[in-house]
């Protein structure tokens, strides 16, 4: 509705200045400006769509299925324990008449194209030779047991820079805080 509305607002606009024009004896045909209807079309157009991959995983037990993917689940906890065998495949019923489709599927986002994405963005790349120049100019790294305001400031992440040859030599971590071995009810908060 929005995106409709703008559209509206611009014609209006284009049409009131080749009005105004035509009043002052300037014949001029401006172009029109087309933008998209719907959200998805923005989407593909701006190429910010993101490359999503769908793999087969068990409602149950939650493992991940390779290809060719079989009728009931193979999971076992240990090699005598007994399978899973939950059903991995339901009947939905399409336009074209029931068709079978995985009950659950486990959904990412492609690494590769979220990093084209990412480092497409202009203030991403400002502040990587930002970073990148600060640590190569000023080494503010802390002493270990000195008092430390940042995860930053520790000797641990001043020496990961140790090795960096270019603000686009990148460093991946993976942080969860969620991880719970016995569950809350157990353990507590
Ligand atoms: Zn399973």
């Amino acid at each position: 509705m929005l995106l409709r509305a703008i559209q509206a607002i611009i014609s209006m606009t284009v049409q009131l200045i080749e009005a105004g024009l035509h009043a002052s004896g300037i014949d001029v045909r401006l172009p029109g400006v087309t933008i998209p209807r719907d959200v998805r079309s923005a989407c593909k157009l701006s190429a910010i769509e993101p490359e999503i991959i769908r793999t087969v995983c068990c409602p149950q037990c939650f493992s991940l299925i390779a290809r060719p993917i079989p009728w009931k689940c193979q999971w076992k906890a240990s090699p005598k324990s007994r399978l899973c065998n939950t059903e991995l495949w339901k009947l939905r019923n399409t336009r074209s008449g029931p068709k079978w489709v995985p009950r659950c599927l486990y959904t990412t986002q492609s690494f590769d194209s979220w990093l084209q994405f990412f480092l497409l963005r202009q203030v991403i790349e400002d502040s990587l030779q930002e970073t990148y120049n600060r640590h190569r100019t000023s080494r503010r790294s802390a002493a270990f047991g000195a008092e430390m305001h940042d995860v930053q400031d520790s000797p641990a992440w001043q020496g990961l820079y140790d090795s960096v040859q270019s603000a686009h030599h990148l460093i991946f971590a993976v942080y969860i805080d969620w991880f719970n071995p016995y569950t809350n009810k157990i353990s507590g908060k």
